[in-house]
């Protein structure tokens, strides 16, 4: 039996959006924006082998009336498309004359991992979610992590996060909700209205746990990737849209679930090297022993099996076919609990 909790509706936790008129300048990385307008600007590290600026784009909407600033962010690993879109395709959605607060937009923070066309940066190889709180005297991204958290994390009342599962495979719908900080993460989780809460794994080191030591909330909203599609950058646009109305940024109500399941999710590496054969999607509920993946050689000899360790759900399943040991086969939900809003 999963155990049911309850989760009273609760406001993000951040300063409220007013109907009080925005009168302060709202600066990032030398730009400055002015109440009611839209600011392009850049973060910048130093100056790279090409002579060029490196860092990190951003575009400020600075809302007409007072409220929260959330950071909305893509592009932690490069090879994550559908974040980086969504994240852009914000911006046709948000007019600064309309909001309450300020959304400061960041659709590629890891350019030089999006350049490699990887997970990681091309430069020093660093993955950019495992680094935080990074170095101002080490690696270039060790470098960049702790720039953020200086420039970024000031200028913000909250964070939201978009990732994909990777180049390597697809990964169900979810938020997040780091355990150990549910009452900071809980309602922007809650808000982007994917059913599954996953607290997070013991890994540290990311934007999000950043944000979320410094005691603002923070998520990381997952779904799609093994590939590019448009439905994936729709789905996080409406969860982003669903923030920010939750949040009062943009007016409107914003829809939440009558449930969520909270999940812990485990990863499994490959025994056997292969062709990869899935059996099993992402988002499907299965019972515990059933077949999820087989890893075959080339005359479809089975050398490998995935199976459900237990009830469960699937939550990312591998989309690229060659498979050596060691490689990312599946990663496992179990469900501790429906959660169940009042
Ligand atoms: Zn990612």
């Amino acid at each position: 039996m999963t155990e049911t909790e309850t989760w009273k509706q609760q406001p993000v936790k951040v300063p409220a959006a007013t109907d009080e008129p925005q009168t302060e300048n709202f600066g990032l990385g030398g730009t400055v924006v002015a109440p009611g307008s839209v600011a392009d600007g850049r973060i910048v590290l130093g100056t790279d082998v090409h002579g060029l600026e490196a860092g990190f784009d951003f575009r400020v909407f600075h809302g007409r009336f007072k409220g929260p600033r959330i950071v909305v962010q893509g592009g932690v690993h490069g090879d994550e498309y559908d974040g980086q879109q969504a994240v852009r395709s914000l911006f046709a959605h948000l007019d600064p004359e309309q909001m309450h607060g300020t959304v400061i937009a960041i659709p590629c923070l890891s350019e030089t991992a999006f350049v490699a066309d990887a997970r990681e940066s091309g430069v020093d190889g660093c993955n950019f979610n495992r680094i935080f709180p990074g170095s101002p005297t080490g690696t270039f991204s060790n470098r960049l992590a702790d720039l953020y958290i200086r420039e970024i994390i000031p200028a913000a009342d909250a964070m939201v996060d978009i990732h994909t599962g990777g180049a390597y495979g697809q990964i169900a719908p979810l938020a997040v909700v780091q355990g150990g900080f549910e009452e900071l993460a809980q309602p922007l989780g809650i808000a982007a209205g994917n059913e599954i809460l996953w607290k997070g794994g013991a890994w540290g080191g990311t934007s999000r746990i950043a944000f979320l030591e410094a005691g603002k909330p923070a998520v990381t909203l997952e779904y799609g990737g093994g590939t590019y599609r448009r439905e994936m950058v729709q789905h996080h646009l409406g969860s982003l849209l669903n923030i920010l109305r939750y949040t009062g940024v943009l007016e409107g109500e914003a829809e939440l679930r009558g449930s969520y399941r909270r999940v812990d999710a485990t990863f499994a590496p490959s025994a056997a090297g292969g062709f990869y054969v899935a059996h099993a999607e992402p988002g499907d509920e299965v019972t515990g022993g059933a077949l999820l993946a087989e890893v075959v050689d080339h005359l479809g000899n089975v050398r490998g099996e995935v199976t459900a360790p237990n009830d469960g759900i699937v939550v990312w399943i591998r989309r690229r076919c060659a498979t050596n040991i060691g490689d990312e086969s599946i990663i496992f939900g179990t469900v501790l609990a429906e959660v169940v809003v009042e």
